[in-house]
């Protein structure tokens, strides 16, 4: 379901799915049913000793990732998922640097609070070895969609910037609260080289493009014709439960011998039974090729939209990921803040939520549940009109 209720019993289009959570809909009766089972079960024991149902979750999940992505780690979160991945890369590489881009979000802990580089979420911690290469972001980028000049900006940073040795590189594959900023075609992998020749291993944080959302691919990595070294999930993993995964290859899981690596509620029972019934919901469901269908519904009308609103500078996004960014003006791209936050507003009135993101706030971030459909998207789209044009 992709509808809310508030007290009163008024009836909202969720347009966000609980912060891109709720992957299958909210109240989902066979993940619901799933968890309920579950509960009834074992709530937790230690996850020391595996139970069945963690088991059948690593090997489902495993068996939808690429090449030798094999080995799965379960945490409670993003950040968790991350902070891992990194403290993998740099165990398995033997060096520190870290390199991410500006615009990224990859969570609120210390260290990838270092690796967000969106000024609005950043907090002064202490932050070392992270180096925040340029964007490549299309339409606000420097040189536009060209991926090769932004490939040389993450050379320079490991020429001048470090050893010539880096531990990783992580990279959203769509920048999700930068505001769906679509990453150069072409742009991965050339940096991948890169950071394979330095040393480095390659991370995908796929904690809101992963599980099909895209449409076009399962991960969002697809896109751009990689497979990382380490891939990060979390939100629609567990449909809102709290839940979240690493999964990398055999060999650099291998340095995590060296020590105990544990997490208490990482792939506890109920988590994982309600993400092996998002696995299985999903499949069955086709919400893949449905992201596709209706995203591609949705953009249209939204790039129709445009020519009747100059405030529209850029719609853009891949299945039911998309961003729409107001500006004051369509020529020097001046953020329109103010008018996103009013528009945000009138939304909420006409029973519409949906996200706001990017570095200035003037971006509309649509990331439904992936039940939604045509008629949502052109209930969102009108409403939108309506009220892009009391502005
Ligand atoms: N990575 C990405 C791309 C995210 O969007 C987020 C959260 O918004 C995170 C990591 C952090 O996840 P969490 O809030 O579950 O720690």
């Amino acid at each position: 379901m992709q509808y809310l209720y508030d007290d009163s019993g008024r009836r909202y289009l969720d347009a966000f799915a609980g912060i891109v959570t709720v992957s299958c809909g909210h109240c989902h009766p066979e993940i619901l049913n799933a968890i309920t089972e579950q509960s009834k079960l074992l709530q937790h024991a230690t996850t020391i000793y595996l139970h069945h149902t963690i088991g059948d979750f690593a090997e489902s999940l495993a068996a939808k990732m690429p090449g030798n992505l094999k080995v799965v780690y379960f945490v409670n979160s993003g950040s968790e998922a991350n902070e891992l991945a990194m403290m993998m890369a740099r165990l398995y590489t033997g060096s520190l640097g870290m390199i991410s881009l500006r615009n990224a979000y990859h969570g609120g802990s210390s260290s990838t609070l270092g690796l967000t580089a969106l000024n609005t979420w950043k907090y002064p911690i202490p932050e070392g070895h992270v180096h925040h290469v340029m964007n490549p972001d299309p339409y606000r980028g420097a040189f536009g969609a060209d991926a090769a000049s932004y490939a040389n900006d993450v050379q320079d940073h490991i020429d001048y910037g470090t050893s010539g040795k880096v531990a990783g590189f992580i990279a959203e594959t769509m920048q999700g609260v930068g505001g769906a900023v679509e990453l150069a075609p072409g742009y991965l992998k050339l940096v991948y080289d890169i950071i394979h020749k330095a040393g480095g291993v390659c991370i995908a944080d796929e904690v809101q493009t992963g599980f099909g959302r895209t449409g076009s691919h399962y991960w969002g990595f697809e896109t751009q014709g990689v497979i990382p070294d380490i891939v990060t999930m979390a939100k629609g993993i567990g449909n809102g439960l709290p839940l979240g995964a690493v999964v990398t290859t055999p060999e650099i899981a291998s340095v995590l011998a060296q020590k105990i690596q544990f997490n208490t509620f990482g792939g506890n029972p109920v988590c994982s039974a309600g993400g092996l019934a998002v696995l299985r919901v999903l499949d069955k469901e086709k919400r893949q090729a449905h992201c596709a269908d209706v995203g591609s519904h949705l953009l249209e009308r939204l790039r129709f939209l445009m020519e009747r609103h100059d405030i529209i500078g850029n719609v853009r996004g891949r299945g039911l990921m998309v961003g729409i960014e107001l500006v004051t003006d369509r020529d020097n791209k001046t953020p329109a803040k103010a008018e996103t936050a009013v528009v945000f507003e009138k939304l909420r009135e006409l029973g519409v939520l949906v996200g706001k993101g990017g570095l200035h706030g003037n971006v509309f971030r649509i990331k439904p549940p992936m039940c939604f459909s045509k008629d949502d998207a052109d209930f969102l789209v009108d409403a939108l009109d309506y009220s892009l044009s009391k502005l």
